[in-house]
């Protein structure tokens, strides 16, 4: 069967094929350590849960507006207010299947041929596909670790051109963990409006937060950054609610309605239940959130000791999300092979970075209990001695 080219030009998920590869291991009884997958190994909060329990109970089972519950867009609205200081209004809203059906819908509302795309490598893995699928042109810029993988102003400021209608930003990042600092934001912003560029603020790991890193929304610049501002993101990583597929966007008035069409004409409304879950994600109690945090905070420290005990191994300290991006250039091996090698023999998974367009680092997440974190440590330090 001859697929279309807008198929066959992308390849699939290589941070799904590996999780999916380790899962499977897993059930033929192989003791994997995954450390591959961008999931919170927590139980999504109990009072989520119940009130998507009641939103079912109450009916809650019908076609909703494409757009989202007025509720929900009402509650995002608000948060955006008190926790990110963005004025928006819930028609500035859209409620999406995850942050990643937010992104694909902008990109398909957004981009077409001839359009350029600004992403600074390493990227999350599905930017540059997305751009691709909607018919654009990712224009990627690599970064530097020694400046923590960050897109400095210079940098975007010449790959722009006269074509270039987005930038993607994604602080924290996956798959580095690195946060850019408030005046890291403001100064990319200046270039924003310098260059007229719209800017796309994936904000998907902004609760998590490590040694006083703190996250500042560049819509909060000035209002001309506002308005070329477009906030993605998602309630799977903060509140371990990765399968109910609840994500948001916020923008401009035109563009959120451009959204709505097509949704309208795709997914239509997010299941209607979960989206009474993310209600009272929004309004009930954040302690969860806490906790979960205090864990990965425990996660990356020792995870960070580890790999500074192990030869030839390093990453910069990561502030944000829960992933080490770590350079493994000194023990001469191709990530790619390094990984193989690693789940293969020693059942530890990882991403090889060049999933994410870079080509000398592994991404390990540690969204993974501390007892497989131990062990896989161990048997990394193995592998990298039997070198
Ligand atoms: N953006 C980033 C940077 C991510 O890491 C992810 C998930 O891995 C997403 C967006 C999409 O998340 P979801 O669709 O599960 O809400």
């Amino acid at each position: 069967m001859k697929l279309a080219q807008r198929v066959t030009q992308v390849p699939p998920s290589m941070t799904l094929a590996i999780s999916a590869k380790a899962k499977a291991m897993k059930a033929e009884g192989i003791d994997v350590c995954s450390f591959s997958a961008g999931e919170p190994d927590f139980d999504t909060p109990e009072h989520i849960k119940e009130a998507a329990k009641k939103a079912l109970d109450e009916g809650k089972t019908r076609y909703g507006p494409a757009a989202g519950e007025p509720k929900l867009r009402e509650a995002i609205a608000a948060k955006l207010k008190e926790y990110n200081h963005l004025n928006y209004q819930p028609e500035n809203i859209i409620v999406t299947n995850g942050g990643k059906f937010s992104l694909f819908n902008l990109m398909l509302t957004l981009i077409e041929a001839g359009d350029e795309v600004i992403i600074p490598v390493p990227y999350w893995v599905s930017y540059p596909e997305m751009v691709k699928l909607a018919g654009g042109t990712p224009i990627l810029v690599p970064t530097e670790v020694s400046n923590g993988y960050k897109i400095t102003p210079e940098q975007l400021r010449q790959a722009t051109t006269e074509k270039s209608k987005l930038f993607v930003l994604n602080s924290p990042s996956n798959p580095t963990g690195m946060v850019y600092s408030p005046a890291e934001i403001r100064a990319l912003a200046e270039v924003v409006v310098e260059k007229d560029l719209l800017v796309v603020s994936d904000e998907i790991y902004e609760r998590i937060l490590y040694d006083g890193a703190e996250h500042l929304s560049i819509g909060t610049v000035s209002p001309e950054v506002f308005a070329r501002t477009i906030i993605s993101n998602g309630f799977a990583k903060s509140y371990a609610m990765t399968g109910w597929r609840v994500g948001y966007a916020a923008a401009p008035l035109e563009l959120i309605q451009g959204m709505t069409k097509i949704q309208g004409h795709s997914t239509s409304n997010v299941c209607t239940f979960a989206q009474y879950g993310a209600i009272a994600a929004l309004e009930g109690t954040q302690e969860p959130v806490d906790i979960m945090l205090a864990a990965f905070s425990e996660r990356r420290r020792f995870i960070l000791d580890s790999i500074a005990t192990i030869p030839h191994l390093s990453c910069p300290q990561p502030n944000g999300a829960f992933y080490v991006y770590i350079d493994i250039k000194e023990t001469g091996i191709d990530p790619l092979e390094f990984c193989n090698i690693l789940l293969d023999k020693y059942h530890v998974a990882a991403i090889p970075g060049i999933a994410f367009g870079s080509e000398s680092e592994v991404r390990m997440s540690y969204a993974t209990d501390l007892t497989s974190i131990q062990k896989g440590m161990e048997r990394l330090a193995k592998f990298v001695a039997s070198l």
